[in-house]
């Protein structure tokens, strides 16, 4: 269910969504000054304490939007700000927010909040999850990647040295605030990066969406803040229903792995960070394709659709040439593989999944035909 809702600071209206969890649901609010509504921060922070978990990039531009009004209402305000990079989301950055946390004397009652990308909203998360045993918390995604995917379903954590997000919970936030306008400092890299993720849940759960994007793809790129919005919400709605019906990834949950087989590949392959995770997902979704018609589970138009729109947002569409055997060797490693057989998310058809095993001579066609 989705409202529009006019603010009392200023009269552009606000894309509200619930994610229902039971006990554990909450509310997402979407658009341009979400940050600048004080009252709706206020409203998610129950103690007389909040932790602002942020990193050295985003403070500067977002931290005194957050802070100042709460301070102004009366809340003692911990900052918190961690170095940038995947590389922090580790032990000695969740460390850093504990030590700070009880330097504070910060109780029970202390509201956790996140600000910034995905990096800030997983580790803030899983110290929200751990600290004297959980605690609440707020996310606040800056990224358009953690406003359409990581802010929404639950999964914290960092990582550990041996593999990415080994360490976590699920743990549900109060709420989530969505500012769109904060979008408009990103760095052009992390904004395909986050449609990646958008492409991604037209593809594979809603053949009309996948239709509006591939209409309003030029808005969004250039940032038009009522597209902006729009795409959020429909991705942060198609991603709730799917975790509202598989909380723990039972199963269900794993079609948002579209594109991500291939992708983890590439990204594995060229050692982590040399692609953005989205740029990676992009070009896994045209692979992904590619092997659904050669299954014939979609027709050529429709590949070339999924080619068109993953390029159209800016991300690559070719592979890059790991070596078969090597590409092989990475994908049989992913987290979904039951007892030795790859099983990809495949679309059958454009707007739906289908999760299967492949026979390898397909898979070597794609990887072929994909490879620049
Ligand atoms: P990120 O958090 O590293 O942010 C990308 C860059 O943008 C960083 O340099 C950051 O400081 C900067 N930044 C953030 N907001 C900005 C703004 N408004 N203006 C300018 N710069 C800004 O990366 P991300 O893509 O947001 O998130 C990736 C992380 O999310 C990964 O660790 C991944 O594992 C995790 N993730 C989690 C889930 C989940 O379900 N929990 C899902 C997807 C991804
Ligand atoms: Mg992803």
């Amino acid at each position: 269910a989705r409202r529009a809702r006019a603010t009392s600071m200023n009269e552009q209206a606000h894309l509200n969504l619930n994610v229902d969890l039971g006990d554990r649901s909450y509310p997402i609010a979407i658009g341009p000054g979400v940050i600048d509504d004080s009252a709706l921060l206020a409203r998610h922070i129950g103690g007389n304490k909040v932790a602002i978990v942020t990193n050295t990039t985003v403070a500067p531009l977002y931290l005194e939007k957050v802070a100042a009004p709460l301070r102004a209402a009366g809340r003692e305000v911990v900052e918190i700000i961690l170095p940038d990079g995947e590389e922090h989301k580790q032990w000695g950055s969740l460390m850093a927010v504990f030590d700070a946390l009880l330097a504070n004397k910060c109780d029970r009652k202390t509201t956790l909040v996140a600000l910034g990308g995905g990096v800030i909203g997983d580790l803030t998360g899983f110290a929200a999850a751990s600290y004297m045993r959980g605690v609440p918390f707020v996310q606040i995604p800056t990224t358009l990647l953690a406003q359409v995917d990581s802010s929404v379903g639950g999964k914290t954590g960092i990582n550990h040295p041996l593999g990415k997000n080994m360490i976590g919970a699920f743990y549900q936030p109060r709420a989530v605030l969505a500012d769109t306008s904060t979008l408009a400092t990103l760095p052009g890299r992390e904004l395909s990066a986050g449609l990646a993720e958008v492409i991604k849940h037209g593809a594979i759960l809603d053949a009309a969406f996948f239709d509006w994007i591939e209409a309003n793809i030029e808005k969004l790129m250039a940032r038009d803040p009522a597209a902006l919005s729009h795409a959020i919400a429909r991705s942060c709605e198609i991603k709730a229903e799917v975790v509202r019906k598989d909380e723990r990834e039972g199963g269900l949950r794993a079609v948002l792995n579209f594109g991500h087989t291939f992708g983890h590949a590439i990204e594995a392959g060229l050692g982590y960070g040399e692609w953005l995770h989205g740029e990676a997902v992009g070009c896994g979704m045209v692979m992904a394709a590619d092997l659904s018609q050669r299954l014939g589970f979609i027709d050529a138009a429709a590949v070339e659709r999924v080619r068109a729109l993953v390029a159209a947002a800016g991300l690559p569409t070719a592979a890059p040439d790991l070596g078969e055997a090597r590409w092989i060797e990475l994908m049989e490693v992913d987290k979904k593989n039951e007892g030795g057989a790859i099983k990809f998310i495949l679309l059958k058809p454009l707007g739906s999944p289908s999760i299967t095993s492949v026979p390898h001579e397909l898979l070597r066609a794609t990887l072929s035909s994909c490879v620049a």
